[in-house]
């Protein structure tokens, strides 16, 4: 109840109006997001103006200690339009808030709320003041390349968004160097079931499971012997030497394996001890 509150009054009061899709990253969304369209219903204090869409996601670091399927129904990596963000707020706090809780180890609980209360208000309000500083420098000196030189050097929202673009540059060489290397109508089956899931993952985020990997466990090599001992036994042609094909192959399989561990754990480390 508290969330549900705290996720309307945000919608309410945080300048959303004319945003018709708002994208809503909380660690166990998978979970908080089934029933939340009842729950507000049902709730006279709680209301979503009609017009906006939720787009539910998973931040990037809580997503990973998920089920397998989460990763592709939540993470933000995956939800169309969200861009590379992590979606997590509290958690880049920790690494300045671990140098002042040595101070707060011995606090008494109101000292302690109120010191780490006091950091985190120092946090947003700086990212205040910074936040748009390089939009007014931008506005001001009507010069691009003189913004992006000091903007790349801060941590503004302007300097991450020319960070963005370079770094979408590369990435998309990367990209096309992947892409180049399947077949050009395996691309075109891909991309088509790709759209359709992320078309359809508004209404049910299990069309993403689509993207989970699609094969499934081979036989194992006992099982394979049997096998094959079973077709050896029907051979109206036995080998040459009296002896089995199938001991013959797993003979085979048996010394390749052999060299493998011999190479892993003799040739291997000797390399890297002349390397060295
Ligand atoms: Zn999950």
């Amino acid at each position: 109840m508290n969330l549900d509150w705290s996720l309307c009054e945000a919608l309410k009061n945080t300048n959303v109006s004319g945003i018709d899709n708002v994208l809503h990253i909380y660690d166990v969304n998978c979970q908080y997001y089934v029933h939340l369209k009842e729950r507000i219903e049902k709730n006279e204090h709680l209301k979503i103006d009609e017009r906006i869409q939720l787009h539910h996601a998973i931040g990037l670091f809580h997503v990973h200690g998920h089920q397998d399927e989460c990763l592709y129904r939540f993470a933000t990596t995956y939800v169309p339009g969200a861009g590379v963000v992590d979606g997590e707020i509290l958690e880049t706090l920790w690494a300045v808030l671990n140098t002042v809780s040595t101070s707060t180890r011995t606090a008494s609980l109101a000292s302690r709320t109120e010191l780490l209360d006091d950091q985190m208000g120092d946090s947003n309000f700086k990212k205040m003041l910074n936040i748009c500083k390089c939009h007014l420098m931008l506005k001001f000196l009507q010069t691009t390349d003189f913004c992006s030189q000091i903007c790349f050097k801060g941590k503004t929202i302007i300097a991450k968004y020319h960070r963005a673009l370079d770094n979408a540059t590369s990435s998309r060489e990367y990209f096309d160097d992947l892409d180049r290397a399947a077949p050009q109508a395996q691309r075109d089956e891909w991309k088509e079931s790709i759209e359709v899931a992320e078309k359809a993952r508004l209404t049910d985020v299990d069309e993403m499971d689509y993207m989970l990997p699609q094969y499934t466990n081979g036989a194992t090599l006992k099982e394979i012997e049997a096998d094959m001992a079973k077709q050896d036994s029907r051979s109206p042609d036995p080998a040459a030497d009296n002896g089995s094909i199938t001991s013959w192959l797993i003979k085979g399989l048996k010394i390749e394996d052999s060299q493998f561990v011999l190479s892993n754990s003799v040739i291997v480390p000797l390399l890297i001890s002349l390397q060295g």
